[in-house]
């Protein structure tokens, strides 16, 4: 039924195409004939006064050659009659792309080509454009705002340890500072320094990730033996807290980019150590499901507010900005982690209760198709 319709539509419009062009054929012809006649009865006219009368063929050439011109000076007419309304298009289009040469990306040209309720104008190839450069504009215009929301993001970042740091530098030159007293300042310098370190890591890794041109090296290797030896090498930061780790980790291989992938569960287990008070516990699981792996990894940590938890993949999103200043993240590590996991064709999701702790699940195919 539907292919009946389809041929039937492909026909219909077929058919409009030829009357289109009949059509014009014809406006073409009706204007040669009024050139024409109108060069006839002219010449006739101009042969009556003067009397000439020529030969029948040079009148003939005469005929046509002035019915031709009289049919051009009648488009010339025509096209003046038009021409205003394409002038201002036209000029409207130049002053658009000017602007947006300019950075100036608040463009909205308004399409109007013949007729204007019908579907025939949203064909039309004029209309497409217009409607492609509003397109673009708007597109440069939000990637202008996020440039701008970013170069923000980073200036804050990078303010607030700088600011520290000279306050805590300016007052150590006093003399009369006690030892612990200058222990204590250089500790917190140190941790801005860091801090600050980590922030460059972290905003050179997303460049790379984000340009493409990270080298993705897949290999297969023990899924299991990755996440033990993450949780092996937090293990000062867990049992400094004396947390208690929990790990349910079974024989898994999968396909990735070990070094990413080492990245991702160093940033989750970071954040939960980071996000759990003394004495809490961390729980790291496995399971296979279809040709997917599900790694869990939950916390009884503070957790996070609902409103925030649409929020925390966003890059510098600091779900509770108090808390953070003092933990010293920057807001970037999940939006890395999203990036390597959606790298993998793998997703993230994150289910949290304040007060109850959070639990971070990344799906991962089993084999990569990248
Ligand atoms: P940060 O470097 O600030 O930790 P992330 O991008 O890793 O940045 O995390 C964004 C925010 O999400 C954090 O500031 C924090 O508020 C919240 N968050 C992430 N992981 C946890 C967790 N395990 N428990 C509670 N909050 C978390």
């Amino acid at each position: 039924m539907k292919r009946l319709a389809d041929v039937r539509g492909a026909g219909m419009k077929r058919l409009a195409d030829v009357m289109h062009v009949a059509m014009n054929v014809l406006l073409v012809l009706a204007g040669l004939l009024l050139g024409l006649t109108a060069s006839f009865f002219l010449t006739a006219v101009i042969y009556a006064k003067t009397g000439w009368e020529p030969h029948g063929l040079l009148a003939l050439i005469i005929n046509a050659t002035f019915g031709f011109l009289l049919f051009g000076f009648g488009l010339a007419i025509l096209g003046r009659l038009i021409r205003p309304k394409e002038h201002q298009f036209w000029t409207e289009l130049m002053e658009a792309i000017r602007r947006i040469s300019r950075g100036d990306f608040h463009v909205n040209i308004q399409p109007h080509f013949g007729d204007r309720n019908g579907s025939k104008q949203k064909k039309h190839p004029l209309h497409q454009l217009v409607i492609g450069i509003n397109d673009m504009a708007a597109n440069l215009k939000e990637m202008e705002e996020l440039r701008q929301e970013f170069i923000s993001n980073v200036s804050h970042e990078i303010g607030t340890p700088l600011t520290s740091i000279s306050g805590f530098a300016k007052a150590l030159k006093n003399e009369q500072l006690d030892q612990q007293q200058r222990q204590r300042y250089l500790t917190i310098i140190e941790e801005e320094c860091a801090r600050l370190s980590k922030l460059s890591d972290n905003l050179l890794k997303l460049a790379v990730l984000d340009s493409e041109q990270h080298p993705f090296q897949r290999s297969a290797y023990r899924l299991d033996k990755q996440l033990t030896a993450v949780i092996l090498a937090c293990e000062p930061q867990w049992a400094e807290k004396n947390i208690e780790m929990d790990v349910d980790a079974q024989a898994i291989m999968i396909a990735a980019d070990e070094m990413l992938m080492s990245q991702v569960w160093m940033n989750l287990i970071h954040n939960a150590i980071k996000f759990t008070p003394d004495g809490g516990s961390i729980s790291v699981a496995m399971s296979r499901s279809g040709d997917s792996v599900l790694v869990c990894i939950a916390d009884s940590g503070a957790g996070i507010a609902e409103a925030d938890l649409p929020r925390i993949f966003e890059r510098f999103y600091k779900a509770d900005k108090s808390r953070t200043r003092t933990a010293g993240g920057s807001g970037l590590g999940l939006s890395i982690v999203q990036k390597i996991v959606e790298m993998h064709q793998g997703s993230i999701a994150v289910s949290s209760k304040p007060g109850a702790g959070t639990q971070f699940t990344v799906t991962l195919p089993l084999e990569s198709k990248r």
